[in-house]
């Protein structure tokens, strides 16, 4: 034990990362997908390492049994009057096309400053990421100087039962802060909050116009082509300049995004389009943002002189950060109705809903989450948008309405999450370990100048 110190907790993250580590690849080498289909064994050997790991570091742990889901692990320690909650999820995607994987997704790999590997950053590093501050705290302290509480889901990737679980349950989530390590820096080396998620709803619209095909020779002309009518209701989701009219946005206040970068992270040429007008930060946060992502129509190969009776289509509608999901849910299905041309039956169908959320930074444990990042990098922090949405938020903003919430993490844009070759940069991972670490010890009465 030594004197709680910036300097003194930044130099027990560094003798720990080695063994943090180890501890990683320990995680990435278990193919923990909970998807259906997949073997269960890693998903609980996944829980059962991940809950030892807790233990080890001084938690008092469980196996935590969550009705129709995998567990989750919990793990408590510390003491004082703050109450923290920290999340991160043990289960992965699917490791997809082995081919485009340069070394086997389950084989952790070391280049450049990367670990490589199914896992690695989403969402492998927030476990090592909470283990580390707990470490650090534990060496330099001898003790946690709040009240923790790990909560490591094990079914996030396939939207799994934990939101329903937290509403039912909401003596879980009693916390001051939440920390949501499952999220990362706008760059490497740039401490970032996601402060803003869109939400997403989607819908099906189908297009019948004929019981059959009909020969276009004999029939064409007044014969109602499905798909043509198809085509133009999808063609109405955006204006003349990409934009999306269907629900309403507003400005950006946080961090822009580098137009340039941008391309780049997308693989695009400088002179290809993007969509839209506006600020690009707008655009891909606080505005609406409509995708078809799915078409069933008659393919090119094979394709016959006929018109066509029948198609559809799935639209994918992301939400400004606070809009309401059953409005934008209504305004979609009445735009795709109302859209149908030459009075053609169109059925909507709708999807899936997922709520965005808008995350207040103005409270006390933000302050000492700002300092502690700017200790950690070297310059202070910003605040970003990401576009996928985390269903858990909204249920622990309904059951916690007190508490702050922050989503920090690893996962840099290169780490290519869901994708061939995800990794985290252990140097990044470094530093998102000591930031937590000086935060906690901050919400704990110490570190104050
Ligand atoms: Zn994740």
């Amino acid at each position: 034990m030594s004197t709680c110190t910036v300097e003194s907790l930044r130099e027990a993250v560094r003798e720990l990362m080695p063994q943090l580590q180890a501890d990683l690849e320990h995680l990435v080498r278990i193919p923990s997908c909970a998807f259906a289909g997949f073997p269960r064994e890693p998903v609980h050997e996944a829980a059962e390492e991940t809950r030892r790991l807790f233990a080890e570091a001084g938690m008092q742990t469980e196996l935590l049994p969550i009705d129709g889901g995998e567990p989750a692990v919990v793990g408590r320690v510390g003491e004082g009057s703050t109450r923290v909650l920290l999340y991160a999820h043990y289960d992965v995607q699917p490791a997809g096309d082995l081919d485009a994987w340069t070394t086997p997704p389950f084989e952790p790999t070391l280049r450049g400053g990367r670990l490589y590997g199914r896992g690695a950053a989403d969402d492998k590093s927030g476990i090592a990421m909470h283990l580390g501050a707990i470490r650090a705290l534990q060496r330099v302290l001898g003790h946690v100087p709040v009240q923790a509480v790990a909560l490591i889901e094990g079914e996030e990737e396939c939207g799994g039962p934990l939101p329903e679980y937290v509403l039912e349950h909401p003596e879980i989530a009693q916390a001051d802060v939440i920390v949501i390590a499952d999220v990362g820096n706008r760059a490497i080396g740039e401490p970032t909050f996601v402060t803003a998620l869109r939400g997403l709803v989607d819908a099906t619209v189908e297009v019948r116009t004929l019981p059959r095909p009909a020969h276009s020779g004999m029939y064409g002309g007044p014969a109602p082509d499905a798909l043509l009518a198809l085509i133009r209701i999808l063609d109405t989701l955006r204006d003349e300049n990409g934009d999306t009219t269907i629900v309403p946005g507003h400005p950006w206040q946080g961090a822009q995004a580098d137009e340039a970068e941008f391309r780049e992270e997308l693989g695009m040429r400088p002179d290809q389009p993007l969509l839209g007008t506006g600020p690009l930060t707008d655009r891909l946060v606080t505005r609406p943002a409509v995708s078809v992502i799915g078409l069933d129509a008659p393919p090119v190969e094979g394709a016959i002189n006929a018109v066509i009776p029948y198609a559809r289509a799935k639209v994918s509608l992301r939400l400004p950060p606070g809009t309401d999901t059953q409005m934008a849910m209504d305004a979609l299905c009445d735009h795709l109705r109302d859209a149908a041309p030459w009075g053609v039956d169109v059925t909507v169908t709708p999807g899936e809903q997922g709520r965005g959320c808008a995350i207040a930074t103005d409270g006390p444990a933000y302050e000492a989450a700002r300092w502690a990042m700017e200790q950690a990098f070297g310059k202070p922090s910003a605040e970003a948008g990401e576009g996928g949405s985390i269903p858990l938020l909204a249920a622990l903003a309904d059951v916690a309405p007190g508490a702050e919430i922050m989503l920090m993490g690893a996962e840099d844009p290169g780490a290519l999450i869901h994708a061939p070759d995800e990794s985290v940069d252990l140097e990044e991972l470094e530093r998102m370990v000591l930031a937590e670490a000086l935060m906690l010890a901050r919400l704990g009465g110490l570190l104050s100048e």
